[in-house]
């Protein structure tokens, strides 16, 4: 385990779309949050003690925790970490100011994800957020002051917005990375309620045209909804992505183990909700198998335009991947959806856009040829 997630319930108001497991802060919460964090932590440490190469803390809004509370939550973190590891917390403008951001920059953290969302007054009032886009672009130009590795993120495709004059913003501010999202209208949030829907026109538009001012800014996309300039791409999410093993800490955290050599087990675990998590109640953990497996990987690693290798894969799950896929590998390759490269594929640019599409067809060929030996 080289890779640490760590998740902070907290914000300051809950904004209309989000169905993360989030909740205000009410006295004494934070504190049971913490000393439960501690022994968890404790307890993760015993079964695997290996160094860190990435800490990744999100929320939530880690930053709405107070400076005394976020010295308490890094203490409480007992591995090393490799000198060069990247050790990134989520923040929000408005939680933030530039002495706060010494603090945090003291604990070890080298990386902002800084949840902007849009640099248009108009646009954050109707996302909900605390923030105004002044704020934000002064939240970011501090970050990067201060030497921090910065992502943004970004909501595009949004009723009314300018989605150029943001991107241009993003790309003219000078962060290393961006996270670009479309609105994702999740059942039994406000928005939701309010039956509002996103555009499918919309959001190709907006992605066409962020790859395009980001592209030219050096940014290039290496993930569906991610671009980096060379060198800053997260490494955190690229665990994710490749199917490696990470560790997860806090209320509802995931987390995803590998064993074994050549043939692996996958296991994932699930922390449940703040009460039970409080009270000690140990993650879910399911087992995922070969077929399953499989189709995991398939489905994180084609998110990135590194793509996977099937020889790999193969070996790791025991099944026959190149000659079961090659037909459908095949016919998507020439339908301009992904790149072969020896036992490599990755998804092309309309890949990236249409993953969904490519990413069924492949499962349903391995469903069918696989699904006898492991229904
Ligand atoms: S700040 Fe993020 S985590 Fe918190 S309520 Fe808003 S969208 Fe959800």
């Amino acid at each position: 385990m080289r890779h640490l997630y760590l998740h902070v319930p907290f914000c300051p108001t809950i904004c209309p779309y989000c169905d993360f497991h989030v909740l205000r802060r009410t006295k004494g919460a934070v504190v049971a949050y913490l000393e439960r964090l501690e022994k968890e932590a404790a307890r993760l440490f015993e079964l695997h003690p290996e160094s860190l190469d990435t800490i990744y803390v999100g929320g939530g809004t880690p930053s709405f925790l107070r400076d005394a509370e976020l010295e308490r939550l890094f203490a409480a973190l007992p591995w090393q970490v490799d000198e060069r590891a990247e050790i990134t917390l989520e923040v929000n403008p408005g939680t933030v100011n530039r002495r706060r951001l010494e603090t945090i920059k003291n604990l070890g953290v080298n990386r902002l994800s800084i949840g902007v969302q849009s640099f248009d007054d108009n646009t954050l009032r109707f996302l909900g957020r605390t923030h105004d886009a002044a704020t934000a672009r002064r939240t970011v130009k501090e970050a990067l002051d201060l030497g921090f590795s910065v992502s943004l993120d970004l909501m595009l495709a949004l009723p009314g917005q300018n989605v150029r004059a943001e991107l241009e913003t993003a790309a003219a501010l000078g962060a290393g990375h961006v996270s670009a999202y479309t609105l994702q209208i999740e059942p039994g949030t406000p928005f939701a309620l309010r039956r509002l829907a996103a555009e499918a026109d919309d959001e190709a538009a907006a992605f066409a045209l962020a790859r395009k001012i980001l592209g030219a800014a050096g940014l290039r996309r290496y993930e569906v909804s991610n671009y980096a300039r060379p060198g800053a791409e997260s490494r955190h999410n690229l665990a994710y992505w490749r199917m490696n093993s990470w560790g997860g800490l806090g209320p509802a955290a995931a987390a995803h183990f590998l064993t074994g050599e050549e043939r692996v087990v996958s296991r994932r675990t699930t922390n449940p909700p703040l009460p039970r998590w409080l009270a000690g109640e140990p993650p879910e953990s399911v087992e995922l198998g070969p077929l399953d497996y499989a189709k995991e990987v398939l489905m994180m690693g084609l998110r990135t335009r590194e793509g996977i290798d099937l020889r790999k894969l193969e070996e790791h799950s025991g099944l026959e991947l190149r000659r079961t896929l090659a037909e459908k590998v095949g016919e998507l390759a020439d339908g301009g959806l992904l790149r072969l490269d020896e036992n490599r594929i990755a998804p092309t640019d309309a890949g990236l856009d249409r993953l969904h599409e490519a990413i069924l067809q492949l499962w349903e060929t391995l469903e069918t040829a696989y699904s006898a030996d492991f229904s």
